[in-house]
C-alpha cells in the first residue's frame, strides 16, 4: 500500500475535511477573505461532485444536468434573500406557490374529484420537502378526527414500507402508526389485513406511489374502496412517484390509478425537490378540499407580536426555493417531464432485464424506475460490499436483506451506465459466493434490525452517529 493510499485509508469517511479544512469553534474574529471562503467551498463541492457525476450514485440527484442547475440557481438568486412567509411584501411568493401547488394538482388529476363533488375542489400547500408533507397530513388528519369525531386516541394504518416521515409524524403528534407487513410474494400490503385493524379509533390509512424500498404502488384502488367504506382519510404518497409516474403512464406502461382518480384518496404528497427538478427544499401536500386543508392551517390570533399565521409547520422559508421549483416547473413543460421519464425508464429497464438475468437475484414486484432485488441464495450484503468498492452507491435494504438503484437523470447522461452496472453486479455475486460465510462489512449496520434488543441497538448506534456528525 502507497502512503496516499495509506493516508486516504486514515480518513474517516464522514469527517474527510479534518486537517485538511481549517476547523471553526468560534466565528473568525475577523472575517477570511472571500476568495480563500470560496475556494473551500469549490474545494468540497468538487471532491462530492465527483461521486455521483459518472451515474453510479442511486436516487440523491434527481437532475443534476448543469445546465438546469445552472438556470435554477439564476431564479432562486433573484429571490434568494425573500420569506415566504411575507405574504404583505412579496405577492410574487403566493402567485407562484398558488401555480405550483395547480399544476400538481392538475397533473395529479385534482381535477376530477370536483366532478363529482363541487365541494371538492382539490388544494394545498407547498412545503419545505416530503417529510413536511407527510407530518401536515398526519396532524391534519389528527385535528380533523378531534374535532369532527371526537377521537383522542387516533390511529393511522400504513404499509411497513411507507415512509418513515408517517412514524416521526406519530411521534411529534401522538398519533398510533399500526404497520401492516407486505405479503409475499408481492411485497404490497393485504388490503383485508389493513381492513382487518381498521376500528373506531383509526383516522386514515396509507399508501405509497411507489414506495422507497421497493418503488412498488400499493393496492391503492382497494385501499381507496376501504376508505370510502369506513368514512376515514386516506393518504397517498407520491414523494417519490408523484412527479414521475403521471408521465411513465403516458409512456404506455401499465400504472395502476394512483391519484385523486380515486374517489377516497384525501390527501397526497409530492416532491417538487425530486422528480419535479427542482431544488432540494420543496414539496407539495394536496387535500381534496380546503375544508380538509384547514386543519393544517395555524394562527395565534392573540400574539403580542402581532396576528400570526402560518399555513405549514415551517415559518421562514426561502423565496429562492419556490422561485427555482416555479422556474423548473415553467422550463420543462409537460414534454421535458415527459422526455426525461423516457430517457429515465430507458436505463431502469436495461437494468431491470440485466438483474433479471442474474439467476441468483430476484427483483421485487413490478416496479417501474426502481429496481430492487433480493436473493435467496447469496449474502445481499457481501453484494453491496462488492459494489461499493466499484464506486456504486446503492440502497440496501433490510428484513428481508436487499439493494436497490433509483434511477435519475445522471445515468441518463452517461453512456452505458446499465451496462457497467449489470457487469459489476454480476461480479459483486460471484463475489458474495466466494465470501458465503464470512460477515460482510454491510452486515455490521443492517444485521440488527427487527428484534426489540437489536432496534434498540441500532437506535443507540446511530444516535451516537447524529452526535459524532455534529462535532467540530
Ligand atoms: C423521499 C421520500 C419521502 C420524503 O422525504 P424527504 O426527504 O423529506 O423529501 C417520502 N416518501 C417517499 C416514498 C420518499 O421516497
Amino acid at each position: 500500500m502507497s502512503d496516499q493510499e495509506k493516508e486516504m485509508q486514515d480518513v474517516d469517511p464522514y469527517k474527510p475535511y479534518k486537517g485538511r479544512l481549517e476547523s471553526f469553534d468560534h466565528i473568525p474574529q475577523k472575517g477570511r477573505d472571500k476568495d480563500e471562503i470560496l475556494r473551500d467551498l469549490s474545494f468540497m463541492a468538487k471532491e462530492e461532485n465527483a461521486k455521483w457525476k459518472d451515474g453510479k450514485v442511486s436516487g440523491t440527484f434527481y437532475h443534476a444536468g448543469e445546465e438546469h442547475r445552472a438556470y435554477l440557481n439564476k431564479a432562486f438568486s433573484l429571490f434568494s434573500h425573500v420569506n415566504t412567509l411575507q405574504f404583505d411584501l412579496c405577492p410574487s411568493m403566493s402567485k407562484m406557490e398558488s401555480d405550483v401547488i395547480a399544476m400538481t394538482s392538475k397533473m395529479l388529476h385534482g381535477d376530477v374529484p370536483e366532478k363529482n363533488n363541487p365541494a371538492d375542489k382539490v388544494c394545498g400547500t407547498m412545503t419545505s420537502g416530503g417529510s413536511e408533507s407527510i407530518i401536515m397530513a398526519m396532524k391534519t388528519y389528527r385535528d380533523r378526527a378531534r374535532n369532527e369525531k371526537n377521537i383522542t386516541a387516533p390511529e393511522i394504518i400504513m404499509p411497513h414500507t411507507a415512509h418513515p416521515a408517517f412514524d416521526k409524524a406519530g411521534q411529534y403528534f401522538g398519533i398510533k402508526m399500526v404497520h401492516i407487513p407486505v405479503s409475499r410474494p408481492d411485497f404490497r400490503v393485504d388490503p383485508a389485513a389493513v381492513e382487518d385493524r381498521i376500528n373506531g379509533n383509526t383516522i386514515a390509512l396509507v399508501g405509497s406511489a411507489g414506495n422507497y424500498p421497493y418503488g412498488l404502488i400499493d393496492p391503492l384502488e382497494k385501499l381507496s374502496d376501504l376508505a370510502v367504506k369506513h368514512d376515514i382519510g386516506f393518504h397517498v404518497d407520491g414523494c417519490l412517484g408523484g412527479f414521475i409516474l403521471p408521465w411513465i403512464e403516458k409512456l404506455g406502461y401499465d400504472i395502476p390509478k394512483f391519484d385523486f382518480r380515486l374517489p377516497g384518496v384525501t390527501s397526497m404528497s409530492a416532491d417538487t425537490h425530486k422528480y419535479g427538478y427542482g431544488l432540494k427544499g420543496t414539496s407539495v401536500v394536496l387535500y381534496r378540499n380546503n375544508a380538509l386543508r384547514r386543519y393544517q392551517y395555524f394562527n395565534v390570533p392573540d400574539w403580542p407580536g402581532g396576528i400570526y399565521a402560518s399555513p405549514t409547520s415551517a415559518g421562514s422559508r426561502s423565496g429562492g426555493l419556490t422561485a427555482a421549483t416555479w422556474a423548473s416547473m415553467m422550463y420543462l413543460g409537460e414534454a421535458g417531464y415527459l422526455a426525461a421519464a423516457k430517457s429515465i425508464m430507458t436505463v431502469a429497464d436495461e437494468i431491470k432485464k440485466g438483474v433479471n438475468e442474474i439467476p441468483e437475484l430476484t427483483v421485487v414486484g413490478n416496479s417501474t424506475f426502481v429496481i430492487s432485488f433480493l436473493s435467496d441464495v447469496v449474502d445481499m450484503f457481501h453484494v453491496n460490499d462488492f459494489m461499493q468498492t466499484k464506486g456504486w452507491r446503492f440502497n440496501c435494504l433490510q428484513l428481508p436483506p436487499g439493494m436497490h438503484f433509483c434511477v435519475t437523470m445522471p445515468q441518463t447522461f452517461v453512456p452505458d451506465v446499465a451496462k457497467h452496472l449489470i457487469e459489476d453486479l454480476k461480479e459483486g455475486v460471484a463475489y458474495a459466493r466466494a465470501n458465503a460465510g464470512k460477515v460482510a462489512e454491510t452486515t455490521a449496520l443492517y444485521g440488527l434490525g427487527g428484534s426489540l434488543d437489536g432496534n434498540q441497538q441500532i437506535t443507540e448506534l446511530v444516535f451516537g452517529y447524529l452526535d459524532y456528525l455534529y462535532s467540530v
